[in-house]
């Protein structure tokens, strides 16, 4: 392909407060239609916003998290515009001093850039019922706060821009700042995106609207790469258009031409002063940040021998990355040697096994599965001792994350763990030797599947306690000195 993807997001996100950003109204979801609502959201004339300070101090916080610098005036503009689901006719938000600039955010071994974050209002939602010939407007989400997130066009494919989002994500997950639920579009984003020859200017870009969930994200620009990609070729021009995606036909539809800022006639909102925070303030927001996903993935890398890949991949959940820790934890309280190959078999099982039931169960968190660290331990020790052998410990955790049981006591229940005892084991080999001349003939003649043959003889005998190892080893042996 001649033509390189150019791709930018900006991302919306609902923060967790408990009251509207401009009111007091609750922001409980899934409310009965417009029962969270009051003048001020309702944009009844001669109403006073007030800015709810909580919205603020998360708002900065995100900022200072992903690296901004934070905008010694805060100021709030108004964007007009005309829409039945927005009642004053224009959306209080930010425009030339955003909260925070120039930020990024690591996604894998790339820096990508923020270009900056900001607060503002969200709008009502609007119903369209089948049939009917009317729309209905519930303005509960009016007055809900959203802090904007744009990027500088720097994500090169679909793929970098879902694992953006993702990373972004684990970080306002760390943060607490919202639930960060795309279903509940607590989390939503619009995607830029535009075609260029490699070392060329960037060109026209396209933006598809509302896009939650990651999967959409990835369809809506691969589809689109490809719409922009035949144009380019047969010689015609992207027209610079907003678009929706239409998930069913997995296509992008023309939805309206670009609106360019002067559109939205925006002017400082005059009902709310600008208002400066002191360096003090903000570095008491920042002492409170916790160690984010990058910071905890070079440490887990360096304190416990993980891989890189590993290591991200345990951080990339807040939930996970407790998890682990708490596994090593319980290494600590066992009284066991902190071997990085017991870091790295737990690591290996929340990214394996427990990843796989997780997403086989659509869950979203580590702490919804019955399976607590200590009993990822015990497994862990039941492989590593030799009782059990690795595919028998998988067996062992698809049963017991069903159960809620202790993996040792399961085992132990059921007399699963193996026989590592050489002289039982031997005297089974040397009873399965008597019992398949044909297959002692065969090893005798160079076919090392009759080897196998007899290793599975033995552990149908052992009703498979067997250490599988041990079998074949005492086998060869035996074997040998029959051969003599
Ligand atoms: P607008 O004025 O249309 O809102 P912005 O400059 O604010 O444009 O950018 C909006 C988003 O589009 C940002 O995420 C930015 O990275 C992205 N973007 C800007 N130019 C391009 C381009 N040529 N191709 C792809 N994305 C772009
Ligand atoms: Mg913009
Ligand atoms: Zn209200």
């Amino acid at each position: 392909m001649t033509y390189v993807p150019v791709i930018g997001l900006e991302v919306h996100l609902q923060l967790a407060t408990r009251s509207k950003i401009f009111c007091g109204c609750a922001t409980t979801f899934g409310a009965a239609a417009n029962s969270q609502v009051c003048p001020v959201c309702l944009g009844f004339p001669g109403v006073l916003p007030v800015l709810n300070r909580k919205v603020l101090a998360l708002g900065i916080r995100t900022a200072l998290a992903l690296g901004c610098r934070i905008e010694p005036t805060i100021v709030f503009h108004r964007k007009n515009y005309f829409y039945p689901d927005l009642p004053k006719d224009f959306q209080i938000s930010q425009y030339d001093l955003p909260l925070g600039r120039s930020g990024s955010v690591e996604v894998g071994e790339r820096r990508i850039r923020v270009h900056r974050v900001h607060l503002e209002e969200d709008a009502g939602k609007l119903i369209h019922k089948e049939g009917e010939d009317a729309s209905l407007v519930d303005f509960n989400r009016s007055g809900m706060p959203l802090l904007e997130i744009v990027s500088e066009p720097d994500l090169a494919s679909p793929e970098e821009a879902q694992a953006y989002l993702k990373t972004l994500k684990a970080i306002l997950q760390y943060l607490e700042v919202s639930d960060c639920d795309m279903e509940k579009g607590s989390l939503r984003c619009d995607t830029n995106v535009s075609l260029r020859r490699p070392s060329e200017e960037l060109g026209t870009k396209v933006e598809v609207k509302n896009l939650n969930s990651f999967k959409s994200v990835g369809r809506a620009l691969t589809h689109e790469i490809e719409r922009q990609g035949k144009l380019l070729e047969a010689g015609e021009k992207v027209a610079q258009e907003t678009r929706l995606f239409d998930d069913a036909r997995g296509i992008t539809l023309g939805m309206r031409s670009k609106e360019y800022a002067h559109d939205y006639r925006y002017f400082p909102e005059p009902d709310l002063v600008p208002f400066s925070l002191t360096e003090k303030e903000i570095e008491v927001i920042r002492e409170e940040l916790p160690e984010l996903p990058a910071a905890k993935a070079k440490r887990f890398a360096a304190s416990f021998g993980l891989t890189p890949a590993d290591a991200r991949g345990v951080t990339a959940s807040r939930a996970a990355a407790d998890y682990f820790e708490a596994c090593v934890k319980a290494v600590a309280g066992a009284g066991l040697r902190p071997e990085p190959g017991t870091f790295k078999a737990i690591a290996n099982w929340i990214l394996g096994e427990i990843a796989r039931v997780m997403n086989e169960r659509n869950l979203e968190e580590i702490t919804a599965l019955q399976f607590s660290p200590g009993h990822l331990l015990e497994l862990v020790q039941l492989v590593d001792s030799g009782k059990i052998s690795h595919k028998m410990a998988k067996e062992v955790f698809a049963e017991v994350v069903k159960s809620g049981e202790s993996p040792a006591r399961h085992v132990q229940a059921r007399n699963l763990a193996q026989v590592t005892d050489a002289g039982r084991i031997r005297e089974s080999a040397q009873a399965v030797i008597q019992e398949n001349p044909g297959a002692v003939e065969d090893f005798k003649k160079g076919k090392p599947r009759a080897l196998m043959f007899l290793v599975g003889q033995l552990m149908r005998r052992t009703q498979g306690s067997a250490s599988p190892a041990l079998a074949q080893e005492t086998l060869r042996e035996l074997l040998k000195e029959n051969k003599r």
